[in-house]
């Protein structure tokens, strides 16, 4: 498949299985809620497949997935690249020796961690979430990723808040969502 016939796939039908959540977590704030799409077996194979088809499995040496629901998009993505899995976690959750960056959500903020020697220098890392909304957290994690010596191959995620801007916080990276809001 050619770059430009992936920019033209609609995912769209992918919307029947998102489910949107007035007032969640709090006041204002429309969650979207992806687990009536994890739950559907075509849904959730297409959703992996789609995004796997996406990258070049041979530019990537690890997925990164940030907690939490990230995780669950992450690991099948990066068992179908036969690439490492790297999980970014809330403060205070990792174990070993980390480095760290404060980021802001839609809604507050708080802090991403990741093992120091989570990445090798000059591997190539494809951050994962599920939500791309404001961009604050994959911004932090791209720089926490390239402060442990880490190249972002690119940042993809299921579903994109684009009324939010998130991608004009990214630039500079590949930037991939499915679907749009
Ligand atoms: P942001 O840093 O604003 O791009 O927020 C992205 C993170 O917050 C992701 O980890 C999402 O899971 C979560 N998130 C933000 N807004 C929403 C939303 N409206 N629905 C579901 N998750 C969201």
């Amino acid at each position: 498949m050619q770059a430009h016939e992936r920019h033209e796939a609609n995912h769209d039908w992918l919307k029947d299985y998102i489910r949107d959540i007035p007032d969640f977590p709090q006041k204002g704030v429309t969650f979207k809620d992806i687990t009536p799409l994890l739950a559907d077996k075509k849904a959730f194979t297409y959703t992996i497949d789609a995004i796997a088809h996406h990258f070049d499995r041979d530019e990537i040496d690890k997925v990164l997935g940030i907690e939490a629901r990230g995780f669950i998009v992450a690991a099948p993505l990066a068992y179908r690249f036969t690439a490492g899995l790297i999980p970014v976690r809330k403060k205070g959750k990792l174990p070993w020796q980390i480095e760290s960056e404060e980021y802001e959500l839609e809604y507050g903020t708080d802090r991403l961690e990741v093992h120091k020697d989570a990445i090798s220098p000059g591997e190539r890392i494809l951050i994962v979430d599920d939500v791309l909304a404001t961009g604050g957290t994959a911004r932090a994690t791209a720089k926490l990723t390239e402060r442990v010596g880490g190249k972002v191959a690119g940042i993809a995620t299921i579903l994109e808040l684009g009324f939010l801007g998130g991608r004009s916080r990214l630039e500079g990276y590949e930037t991939f969502s499915l679907i749009r809001y």
